[in-house]
């Protein structure tokens, strides 16, 4: 299979190591890619968001399977373009793509498919906000109704800071604050059939502690300890199944990777967001974790054949990434800094790139690397990610030190 990979990322750079790990690609091509991926794919330059522009280039490199990872391709229509050409494409159509493009859409699906989510209201002035606030109390829950790369979304105490926030959005989703822990489940489809992978739990706040501003992710680990057995099936049943149904019944299967971003309520799973994609840096454990080869699958739900994929296989054990970030990050990430020591196994490259010149290893994003790791245990897995990045140099660089530490001490239980 000759496979053509979408994207740049840190999520892309987990995707290649897994497509290249399978025995059925002879040829992989990642566009535009990354430094990081340059060891296991050929990389070509293409405009990401530009549907006939990578349509082109499938077509141009023979590709069998095009897997795109971003979310804005998908929402630009990129897989449409693609499979236009009778190419098959892992990713969902841009009509299908909505579920994560909007969140007022999302909503809609939701409470089509009665699936429990949070409460909400869509606002588009600040009258609205106000009133939707108070009806929620606080924390507030702010969200923009477009996509905003994991950044749209305010939840705080302040309700000046909350009303600022609308205000600089436009139109917002304004929601019920849902407490407990939070789990991604990414869900494997081709619109009918669906396997679910291994859930997993992100740090989205940039400090130690869950502080400070929301990132697109600082770390992840997987598989979840304090989860309870029947979880994963209680979400196939109650979310996956009736939104997959719903899809289908307005036209627009969804077919690629279904992200459910849940939190754990007294009153069960509840879901916080849908994502038309692989999240990141989850990405990174569950895929390390994965033993079924990668390509296989994402073709099997590609081309409407899920049902007759074999169950997935699971490597025993824990993985852990840990996200290398650069200066000043989230807020204004400073770009162009020599990297040292990132050119080893196990380091995921998200925002990099290669100083023409001489070579060296550039900063290049917010997120710079993932250290990514897995073990027998959490424990053993979450000291060896810590000991890849303790090798990097990066000036003014930043990570959180308590990824999965919660975790392996049993501080996190579901409210009752
Ligand atoms: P989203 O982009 O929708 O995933 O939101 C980013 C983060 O904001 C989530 O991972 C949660 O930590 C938080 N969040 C979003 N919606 C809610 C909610 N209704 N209640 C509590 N936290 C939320």
């Amino acid at each position: 299979m000759r496979v053509l990979l979408i994207g740049s990322g840190g999520r892309e750079h987990a995707l290649a190591l897994g497509l290249a790990a399978d025995p059925s690609v002879e040829q992989l091509i990642a566009a535009p890619g990354n430094p990081g991926m340059a060891s296991v794919a050929e990389l070509r330059q293409v405009d990401a968001v530009d549907p006939a522009a990578v349509a082109a280039l499938a077509v141009e490199v023979g590709a069998d399977l095009v897997v795109i990872g971003p979310e804005a391709p998908l929402v630009a229509g990129v897989a449409d373009a693609v499979r236009a050409k009778g190419i098959a494409v892992f990713g969902p159509s841009g009509a299908a793509a909505r579920i994560e493009g909007s969140k007022t859409f999302a909503k809609e699906i939701m409470m089509a498919a009665a699936v429990p989510t949070a409460r909400a209201y869509t606002c588009t002035d600040a009258g609205e906000v106000a009133r939707a606030l108070d009806e929620f109390g606080a924390p507030y829950v702010v969200k923009d109704d477009g996509l905003a790369a994991g950044k749209g979304v305010v939840v705080t105490e302040d309700r000046a800071h909350a009303l600022e926030h609308a205000a600089a959005c436009g139109q917002v989703v304004v929601e019920e604050y849902l407490a407990g822990p939070e789990v991604s489940l990414f869900v494997v489809t081709d619109g009918e059939a669906a396997l679910p992978l291994l859930p997993a739990q992100d740090f989205k706040r940039v400090g130690d502690g869950d502080t400070g501003p929301n990132t697109g992710g600082m770390g992840a680990y997987a598989p979840l300890p304090w989860a309870s057995p029947d979880l994963v099936e209680d979400v196939m049943a109650r979310v996956v199944q009736p939104t997959l149904a719903e899809m289908r019944r307005r036209g627009t299967p969804f077919s690629g990777l279904l992200y459910v971003g849940l939190a754990i309520t007294s009153r069960g799973p509840k879901v916080i967001e849908f994502n038309a994609r692989f999240g990141d840096p989850e990405t990174q454990v569950v895929l390390a974790l994965l033993e079924t080869p990668l390509a296989g699958l994402l073709n099997a739900a590609a081309t409407g054949t899920l049902a007759a994929h074999p169950p997935l296989r699971w490597r025993a054990g824990a993985g852990v990434a840990v996200v290398v970030a650069s200066a000043g990050y989230p807020e204004a990430a400073r770009t162009g800094d020599v990297i040292t020591g990132a050119d080893r196994p196990g380091i995921i490259h998200a925002g990099t790139a290669r100083r023409e010149s001489d070579g060296a290893l550039l900063s290049a994003g917010g997120r710079v690397l993932a250290g990514t790791a897995i073990g027998p245990d959490l424990e053993v897995a979450r000291d060896a990610a810590y000991a890849l990045i303790e090798g990097i140099e990066l000036d003014g660089s930043q990570h959180r030190r308590d990824i999965a530490l919660a975790a392996i001490e049993g501080r996190i239980a579901p409210p009752r």
